[in-house]
């Protein structure tokens, strides 16, 4: 062994006392209630979208069915809902230009979905 000392600070006795370990923070109640999060789907868009009958229609019901088409990004809302999370979602290319038209590109952040996780054929 080499007789190289790294420097170091000298040690003093009876200096002020050591910061205090960082401990792991409790987990707060209302964090331990809360459900997870639905993770986003990478395989289908989870914007719901009006089913294309209109109140005035005859026959059929208004209503919004989930779109159908493969996401092509992850949003994710820039702040935090009224649970105190920021919530995510997949989107087609047609319903992320609804989202921003709707809430403005300032209300997520988006993330590309890899292409590796289209699949083809
Ligand atoms: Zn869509």
């Amino acid at each position: 062994m080499s007789r190289t000392t790294h420097a170091r600070p000298p040690k003093r006795r009876g200096a002020e006392p050591r910061p205090p370990r960082a401990v792991p923070r409790k987990k707060t109640k209302a964090a331990v209630e809360l459900a997870p999060l639905v993770p986003p789907d990478l395989k289908r868009c989870q914007a719901m979208k009006p089913n294309g009958v209109s109140a005035f229609s005859l026959g059929g019901v208004p209503a919004r069915v989930r779109c159908a088409d493969a996401p092509t990004v992850v949003i994710t809302e820039t702040r935090p809902g009224d649970d105190g999370r920021r919530g995510s979602m997949s989107l087609c290319d047609p319903c992320l230009q609804v989202a921003r038209s709707q809430l403005g590109d300032a209300a997520f952040d988006f993330k590309m979905i890899p292409r590796r996780v289209v699949r083809h054929g």
